[in-house]
């Protein structure tokens, strides 16, 4: 918040006096101390002296970068981080020398025909990549299919988000760690609405679109930016879509669940152990923090089952003191949130032949384990035993207490053990923070041998805490997945 309200004090950040100059990269080497630090992101340069003492990261991590191109090392920490409009103040100017443009590019057809145009692919790529996966079109008087042959069998349809807008569509389609982006202005227009339809055994996607008029289009549109593009996911930008508050509920004294409905034009679902990025434009600057989405299957005896995927859950705990979450909170029912693609490196194949798994959450931590908790009970054949070891400070904190009860109540497959680390003198059950006697008693496999996962996610402190005394416990990396920033 001192950092937003410095850049908007008019003071003069970059010591250029609202000049915006080209940097050649002998300049920006020469611009390397802490008092007169320089860096490069993504082909921009910025003086970041005046941001070292609000950085989170501390200065030593912001000079690792300077007088650099810090882009790289940026998007291993940060890669979220809205730093056009955090540093909008700090902008120098531009790198003199343009950034590499991928090979062909300039040949790449400027229309699309229907024909099968070459994947262009970035200069990262990889021997580990997947094929280069390819696109058609068809189309009937009504309707325009757009086909991605992905050419893998894993694909599924969290794998292809989509988005319409009024002058682009888009598909992205996630590939391993590369994205497949489709991204063309079209030639005519469609409804708002489309259909998303995934063959997995052959990994072939089809996007039915529907023409607003019943003509015959000559070609599907020009190429925009990406098109036609197998790229490193990490590389792609968080693309945004603005999704409608639909209600707001109290689940604790200071945790809501937030049920966000996202528009029609975007097919977006978020696969287990993933999390979104929400965007608030928060006094003029745009603040970006993640959230985990959670399914609603613990409240279905409650509710009425969802059954489209046009809606997003989050449980979220409102810091009075927090920059971000009391303006969410102060958001109204049919206000509009910006949400990003998901990223997350959880995978669904940790669950193969699993038996035993272990959840170990603390305070909001518990958002993933929720989907996962759902996905293995229902889809994992072999499981035998699922734990989960739930930490908060008070009882008044505990998330979802009794629908997790009722959850071990229906299924004896399922147990659930709270730990309280400020209880009241009436708690008789377990107390304290993650230790190892917490640990060695409730990590006991089903069988000796048996296949095990641990998952842990809550304060990142916690979590560094839990995966040292789960090392001392001798489980191996392979067998603990946890959640970081
Ligand atoms: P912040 O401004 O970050 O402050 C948080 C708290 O810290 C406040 O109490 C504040 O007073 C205190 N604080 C801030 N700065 C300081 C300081 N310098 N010294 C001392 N105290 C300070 N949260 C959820 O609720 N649900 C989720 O599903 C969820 N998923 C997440 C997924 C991921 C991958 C990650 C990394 C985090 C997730 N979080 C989740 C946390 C979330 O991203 C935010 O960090 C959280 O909502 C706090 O945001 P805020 O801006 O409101 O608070
Ligand atoms: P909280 O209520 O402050 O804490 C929950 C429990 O964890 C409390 O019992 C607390 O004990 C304990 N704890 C805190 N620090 C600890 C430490 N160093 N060692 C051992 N135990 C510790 O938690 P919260 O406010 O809900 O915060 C949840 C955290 O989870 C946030 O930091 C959020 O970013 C993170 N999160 C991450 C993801 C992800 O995917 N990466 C998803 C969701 C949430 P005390 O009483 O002693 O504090």
């Amino acid at each position: 918040m001192d950092w937003i309200r410095l850049t908007k004090s008019g003071k003069d950040l970059t010591g250029l006096k609202g000049r915006l100059i080209e940097v050649t990269e002998e300049e920006l080497k020469r611009h390397n101390t802490k008092d007169d630090c320089w860096i490069c992101i993504r082909g921009f340069v910025y003086n970041v002296s005046p941001y070292m003492e609000y950085h989170p990261g501390g200065e030593d991590e912001l000079m690792r970068a300077a007088g650099s191109d810090g882009t790289d090392l940026f998007d291993q920490v940060h890669r979220w981080v809205n730093y056009e409009s955090m540093l909008k103040e700090c902008l120098v100017g531009r790198m003199a020398i343009k950034p590499a443009v991928p090979k062909d590019y300039r040949e790449e057809k400027k229309v699309l025909n229907g024909m099968l145009p070459k994947t262009q692919v970035t200069d990262t790529l990889t021997k580990e990549s997947p094929g280069s996966p390819s696109y058609d079109w068809f189309q009937t008087d009504s309707l325009v299919t757009l086909v991605i042959y992905t050419k893998q069998k894993d694909i599924n349809s969290d794998s292809v988000i989509v988005d319409h807008q009024v002058d682009s569509f888009r598909a992205e389609t996630i590939i391993k760690d590369y994205s497949y982006i489709i991204h063309i202005g079209l030639s005519h227009e469609i409804q708002e609405d489309f259909s998303v339809r995934v063959i997995e055994n052959v990994g072939k996607i089809e996007i039915v679109l529907k023409k607003k008029e019943n003509t015959s289009w000559k070609r599907l549109g020009h190429p925009l930016e990406n098109h036609n593009s197998l790229i490193p996911k990490k590389d792609t930008g968080l693309n945004y879509r603005k999704c409608q508050l639909i209600s707001k509920e109290c689940v604790t004294h200071d945790t809501k669940l937030f049920c966000l409905m996202l528009p029609p034009s975007t097919h977006l679902q978020v696969p287990i152990g993933q999390h979104v990025y929400l965007k608030l434009t928060i006094t003029g600057t745009e603040i970006v923090k993640p959230y985990t989405p959670v399914s609603d299957f613990l409240l279905s005896e409650l509710k009425e089952p969802v059954l489209n995927n046009k809606y997003i859950y989050l449980l979220i705990k409102i810091y009075a003191a927090g920059l971000f979450t009391p303006e969410l909170d102060h958001l109204q029912i049919g206000d509009f949130v910006s949400v990003s693609n998901p990223e997350g490196n959880f995978k669904i194949s940790q669950f193969q032949e699993l038996e035993d798994l272990f959840l170990l959450a603390a305070g909001t931590g518990f958002t993933p384990m929720v989907k996962i908790l759902n996905y293995a009970l229902t889809n994992i054949p072999s499981l035998r035993k699922v734990k989960l070891m739930f930490f908060n400070k008070t009882e008044d904190d505990i998330i979802w207490r009794s629908q997790l009860e009722k959850l071990a109540f229906k299924d004896k497959r399922f147990q659930v053990e709270f730990v309280l680390s400020a209880p009241t003198s009436e708690w008789n059950s377990k107390q304290g923070h993650i230790s190892p006697g917490l640990l060695s008693e409730f990590l006991k496999r089903s069988l000796d041998r048996s296949k095990v996962l641990i998952c842990i996610c809550g304060p990142t402190p916690f979590t560094e805490q839990g995966i040292r005394l789960l090392q001392d416990l001798n489980f191996s990396k392979d067998e603990i997945h946890s959640f970081t920033a």
